[in-house]
């Protein structure tokens, strides 16, 4: 990795904000924000439990992953048509140009859409099409991620599958979302490899409430390419050689981490010690709108609280490239991109 000159502690959060970084961690559907779920609601007649914009933000207060799982998908009830899923997509989108994120992997969740009835087609030609738009209009590229929820069988899995495969070249990969403990990795084995056969990219939700022993078990059975979250790892110490051996990314979501009680407070969050370890380790914002902060709230607010510096900041950034999945060309161009911005700041 190459070393950077240190930059003073108040002139740090600019150089986060600054710097071109990529997110690989982001649910489109927990980017929806009140203020949207409640323009969306009047617009396809949902009625939603909650009087206002400020009493469903005040609904969000967390205890654990299930408690926001609750939430998170009676606001997604809102959204019934293709315009809907732009909408949601060009608002987040709109957001990432703003905190310099240049590439962005969205994971999207079709079954909590699909069974209430709205058509994959729907859903992913919306979202689609704002992806494309954000290239031509803000100048950020941005890909799908089809998710499988992990509370429902690996049968609807299979089915969802078979369902938006006549859209095999609008999402570039498929991962495990949900519910984590309780539903290991291995639950999930034949359909994983199915994907591997059609040549999709795999990535997996492991070791955020979960055991270390669900890291392994989805490098080992689903193949993933990429662990989401991840940070429970640093409770294996044989696991994290075998992240760092293998240069396995982690997508860490520190705001996430926090709101969930993962760890009780940022000072105690692991990603240095991750980072530390040699790991690809990159920061991510996951559900911004319930977690309280978008990708730069996600890096200043850490760095402020666990004492990282410009290195760190490096580090992580170049660490969102060479984790995501663009060609070789775009990876070194941006990376020619972040050097600049490092080479030039003051
Ligand atoms: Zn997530």
């Amino acid at each position: 990795m190459r070393k950077v000159k240190p930059v003073a502690a108040d002139r740090l959060p600019e150089l986060l904000r600054r710097m071109p970084k990529a997110e690989l961690h982001i649910h489109i559907e927990g980017s929806l924000e009140p203020e949207l779920i409640f323009a969306l609601a009047p617009r396809n007649g949902v009625k939603i439990p909650y009087a206002s914009v400020e009493d469903l933000r005040r609904a969000y207060a967390f205890t654990n992953l299930q408690s926001f799982l609750d939430i998170y998908y009676a606001g997604a009830s809102v959204l019934l048509k293709e315009q809907d899923f732009y909408d949601m997509a060009r608002a987040y989108l709109l957001k990432a140009a703003q905190d310099n994120v240049v590439h962005a992997e969205l994971f999207f969740d079709p079954q909590t859409h699909t069974a209430r009835g709205v058509s994959m087609e729907t859903v992913i030609h919306g979202l689609h099409r704002a992806c494309a738009d954000a290239q031509a209009e803000l100048g950020i590229s941005a890909s799908l991620i089809l998710c499988f929820l992990r509370h429902l069988s690996e049968e609807d899995a299979f089915e969802t599958l078979e369902q938006a495969l006549p859209y095999r070249d609008k999402f570039i990969g498929v991962g495990l979302d949900s519910s984590e403990v309780g539903n290991p990795p291995e639950k999930f084995a034949r359909v994983f490899a199915r994907c591997r056969e059609l040549g999709l990219h795999r990535v997996a939700h492991a070791g955020e409430e979960g055991p270390p022993a669900y890291v392994w078990t989805a490098l080992d059975l689903l193949k993933v390419e990429r662990i989401d979250h991840g940070v429970q790892s640093g409770r294996d110490a044989a696991l994290m050689q075998r992240l760092a051996a293998d240069r396995i990314p982690l997508t860490v979501c520190p705001l996430s981490n926090l709101k969930l009680c993962v760890f009780p407070d940022l000072a105690s969050h692991n990603l240095r010690q991750l980072l530390d370890a040699g790991l690809v380790a990159t920061v991510n914002s996951d559900d911004p709108a319930y977690f309280g902060g978008y990708m730069n709230e996600n890096f200043t607010q850490t760095f402020a609280a666990t004492g990282l510096s410009s290195q760190h900041a490096y580090t992580l950034a170049r660490n969102s490239f060479a984790a995501s999945f663009i060609d070789a060309a775009t990876r070194q161009r941006l990376i020619g991109r972040l050097d600049e911005t490092f080479d030039t700041f003051q």
